[in-house]
């Protein structure tokens, strides 16, 4: 599917739709909440692309829940390759003795949700997991198995649905290709 857009971009091509989205997103739930099966958890979502995905998921996780929210940035204007990661966490509540759940939008290379773990278990938690919605095929340099996993897609640039160019298009309902055109 190509959807028309605004700002210059003409169209663009959807990975997923924004149905496919909210069935998967769903189906997350039901997996996690069984998981957790009633114990309290605080949600941690990684600032900025989480927050769509952290909203629409928490309000299907029937669980005594508190949200947490940290910042990780490897990626410096517009380029699109990684540079040094930089973790802020003055956002955290105290999660001593608590069970985390870690959402991200994307699990690329692996380093920003592997190192936001290991930083997490230094605050006295007393269990980190973790849950990407996007995870790209043969991309990963950091050997990391999410415990849950929305979609895998292939090795393509992706933008909307909290995942940004250049902090543009978090606000695409479905998750889509960034066109040629776009990315100068
Ligand atoms: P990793 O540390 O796993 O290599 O990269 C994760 C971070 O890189 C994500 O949180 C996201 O900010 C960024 N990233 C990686 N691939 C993509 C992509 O295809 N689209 C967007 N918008 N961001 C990406
Ligand atoms: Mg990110």
């Amino acid at each position: 599917m190509t959807v028309p857009l605004r700002h210059g971009v003409r169209s663009m091509d959807v990975l997923i739709t924004e149905a496919q989205i909210r069935a998967r997103v769903d189906e997350l739930a039901t997996e996690i909440r069984g998981a957790f099966a009633g114990q309290p958890v605080t949600v941690v979502g990684v600032l900025t692309g989480s927050m769509i995905f952290l909203a629409d998921l928490i309000r299907r996780l029937d669980l005594p829940l508190q949200i947490g929210l940290i910042a990780a940035s490897s990626y410096r204007g517009t380029a699109t390759s990684p540079g040094q990661l930089v973790i802020r966490d003055e956002l955290l509540p105290d999660l001593r003795g608590r069970h985390i759940l870690l959402l991200d939008d994307i699990l690329d290379t692996g380093q920003t949700v592997s190192r936001i773990v290991e930083h997490l278990k230094t605050k006295g938690t007393a269990s980190v997991r973790t849950c990407v919605l996007v995870r790209k095929v043969g991309r990963q340099v950091v050997p990391f198995e999410p415990d849950y996993c929305g979609f895998q897609i292939p090795d393509r640039f992706v933008i909307g649905y909290g995942l940004d160019f250049n902090d543009e298009y978090r606000h695409l309902p479905f998750i889509g290709v960034l066109p040629d055109s776009a990315a100068h």
